[in-house]
């Protein structure tokens, strides 16, 4: 977990609603397709963003058999009006829940959910339950509001009286526009996206509050864990800052949430592994797409981290994040 997907054929939402910017694909002579924002040039994407059998083969090179699929986050569109980007929801789910249906030993599907109203938001989730996804990807931000508000509070409770696992996806990173030289969004701004949420969801006490709600934070946490020393520190230092909403020491979380191994580092992986425990480190690939681990942990099995917390890390971790039986693939 997690790979982006997207289906080949859809509205032109922006056309079909009449105002914005939401995202439409337009076919490429060479068999690959760009994705618009609005008029403009997003980002060129290739087959294995939506053809299913392929990616399931790209896979299988590295042995790999199960993806946890969710849309690529520029689709949120938490910027919209609520209704538009309900449809759009319903749209981007029901396409993941038919391919789960269809390939159900090869894909688990997480939706989408209009995170700027809360009302709406629940009434997906119920829809995406019953349709069989097992959890939801949101962003790091909505419309630059943080994890921590209370409007988002009642979409975590019902993620967590519905079982629904919850993967937290930086995008709209903060300093953009200030820093587009050298991909720093993508270096930077994301990890410190990741660090954001998990600091809010934290301090704001979402995690406390709800001690069964299933989260990941994706990029194995982004900036969180490998700064967890100053945030602990801040929160000693300067409670009268830090601990105004909730109490509880930010360590005292460590293996209560799940990050993914996505570190393109071994001993950032190893300190990752001490600090979340095995069971709580799912191995993440971010596939099609090139900051991801697209070799699927193939630094991990060439390490030499001990076989059973690898073992945990291809399977457990994921399968209890996604609250799935052990051998749900494999019966
Ligand atoms: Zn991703």
């Amino acid at each position: 977990m997690h790979t982006h997907i997207l289906p080949r054929q859809m509205p032109n939402w922006t056309a079909k609603f009449g105002y914005g910017k939401f995202i439409h694909l337009e076919s490429n002579d060479d068999g690959s397709a760009n994705m618009m924002q609005g008029g403009m040039f997003f980002r060129r994407i290739l087959e294995n963003c939506w053809d299913e059998s392929l990616r399931i083969k790209e896979y299988e090179n590295y042995n790999t058999h199960v993806q946890v699929v969710c849309t690529i986050p520029v689709m949120f569109s938490y910027w919209a009006k609520s209704k538009d980007c309900a449809e759009l929801s319903r749209f981007l789910n029901d396409h993941i829940a038919e391919l789960v249906d269809r390939y159900p030993n090869n894909y688990i599907g997480l939706g989408t959910v209009p995170m700027q109203d809360a009302e709406e938001a629940i009434k997906e989730l119920e829809r995406i339950k019953k349709i069989g996804l097992v959890g939801i990807q949101i962003g790091s931000n909505i419309n630059d509001e943080n994890l921590s508000e209370e409007a988002f509070f009642p979409i975590f409770e019902a993620c967590s009286r519905l079982g629904l696992a919850v993967m937290i996806h930086p995008w709209q990173m903060m300093g953009f526009e200030s820093m587009k030289k050298y991909w720093l969004p993508w270096l930077v701004g994301m990890p410190a996206e990741t660090s954001r949420a998990a600091c809010s969801m934290i301090f704001g006490g979402v995690l406390e509050r709800l001690p069964s709600l299933r989260v990941c934070f994706s990029h194995a946490g982004g900036s969180f864990l490998p700064t967890l020393g100053r945030i602990e520190h801040g929160f000693n230092c300067r409670p009268d800052l830090v601990a105004i909403d909730n109490e509880v020491n930010p360590r005292n979380y460590l293996g209560k949430f799940w990050v993914d191994s996505i570190t393109h580092d071994i001993d950032a992986l190893k300190y990752i592994l001490q600090l979340q425990g095995s069971k709580r480190v799912c191995l993440g690939s971010d596939y099609p797409f090139p900051l991801g681990d697209l070799e699927i942990g193939k630094f991990i099995e060439e390490s030499d981290i001990p076989i059973q917390a690898i073992e945990d890390m291809f399977s457990t971790a994921t399968l209890e994040w996604l609250g799935l039986e052990k051998g749900y693939f494999t019966k």
